[in-house]
């Protein structure tokens, strides 16, 4: 005879969350969703997320705070914010010391702080340790609550995962097009935040930096490729990306956004400063000598991602730069502001916009 044995209570409001964990198709709102589904579920108003970069050393830090605040009615509300940390020498050292531990045992582990505890469990990426999620709480987990944690953290990584896969370029492991126009219209609401110079300490605000998008593209890639085949070309390009990867910053982005072009979203604090990290870039593609091929160029179109303007228009105007940049007679850099100066392109009135 079969026992009845009853779901815990939370079992039908979980299943619910993981539908929408998993109904997101970006990976950036998937772990902001992680916390805010674990949050609640474990009864805590502060979640954090220390994921880590292939040295296993934490990299990016997402912090879940939620609070009750009064509304003008005197109606109790719970206000949530979410933020990344961009200073990791600031973060607890009894936190990083905990998530070592976890680490070294691969499993969740407890510490005491003053009367509370600090609980660590590992995040997995396939076999290894990718991230660790850390709460702090009054009370030890118990057996089912450990239960509910480990199989979010499960679907949570299964589905990054896949998610991760879709987003990335197979050939260079880049993210791709698809991955940037997910994500467009949040980086834009990023780019007019003021920079928290540090999360847990002060939250001294910077003013908002500027931001330059550049479309960068392989010079006659076509005849690599009819002279020394698709592999070569293949080679080539994973060679590209890295070296791209390697000029950026890691805070800036990088994407292939289609066969032999890629996007850049840098930050950089004025107009010189952008101009000298994209001619950088161009000279350092030209001055290397590379397997079979030996020579190579790059062209490069890029203008101010102005949070004000559609990122859609931004990257017309990069593109419109870039195809300037090869009518000049390629292996060079245009910016598109300075060809409005120059009077080369005229100044687009809102209302014409190319919106694609
Ligand atoms: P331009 O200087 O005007 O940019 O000339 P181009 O030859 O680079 O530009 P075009 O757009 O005519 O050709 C791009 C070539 O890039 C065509 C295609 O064969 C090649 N390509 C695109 N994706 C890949 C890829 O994944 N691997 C290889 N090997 N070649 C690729
Ligand atoms: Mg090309
Ligand atoms: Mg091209």
């Amino acid at each position: 005879m079969m026992t009845s044995q009853k779901p815990p209570s939370q079992l039908p409001g979980l299943l619910g969350k993981l539908g929408k964990l998993t109904a997101i198709r970006d990976l950036e709102l998937l772990e902001q969703s992680l916390l805010k589904t674990l949050g609640p579920l474990l009864g805590v108003l502060d979640t954090a997320l220390y994921r880590t970069d292939e040295t296993l050393n934490v990299d990016r830090v997402l912090f879940h705070h939620r609070s009750k605040t009064l509304d003008m009615d005197g109606v109790a509300r719970m206000v949530e914010s979410i933020e990344e940390a961009t200073n990791l020498q600031d973060l607890p050292p009894e936190v990083i010391a905990l998530t070592d531990n976890v680490r070294l045992l691969g499993k969740p582990c407890t510490r005491k702080c003053g009367d509370e505890l600090i609980v660590a469990y590992p995040l997995l990426g396939g076999e290894d340790i990718c991230g660790y999620f850390v709460f702090q709480r009054d009370r030890e987990v118990s057996p089912v609550e450990d239960m509910t944690i480990r199989g979010v953290l499960e679907v949570f990584s299964n589905y990054y995962a896949l998610l991760d896969i879709s987003q990335r370029d197979r050939l260079t492991g880049l993210l791709n097009r698809q991955a940037l126009e997910n994500s467009f219209d949040r980086i834009w609401n990023a780019l007019s935040q003021p920079v928290f110079s540090s999360i847990k300490q002060g939250r001294r605000t910077k003013p908002s930096r500027n931001y330059w998008l550049a479309v960068i593209d392989i010079d006659h890639f076509k005849t690599v490729n009819d002279s020394f085949g698709h592999i070569v070309g293949d080679e080539v390009l994973l060679l590209v990306s890295r070296l791209l990867g390697q000029a950026f910053r890691t805070s800036d982005l990088l994407y292939r956004y289609g066969g032999e072009e890629f996007i850049a979203i840098i930050a950089a604090d004025d107009e010189r400063l952008a101009a000298q990290v994209f001619e950088r870039v161009r000279k350092m593609i030209e001055e290397r000598s590379f397997p079979r091929i030996d020579k190579l160029t790059i062209s490069v179109g890029y203008a101010r991602a102005d949070p004000n303007i559609l990122p859609q228009e931004v990257l017309g105007r990069a593109d419109r730069s870039l195809y300037e940049a090869k009518n000049q007679g390629r292996n060079r850099v245009c910016q598109y502001e300075d060809l409005i100066r120059r009077g080369i392109f005229e100044e687009a009135t809102y209302g014409d916009a190319e919106l694609f």
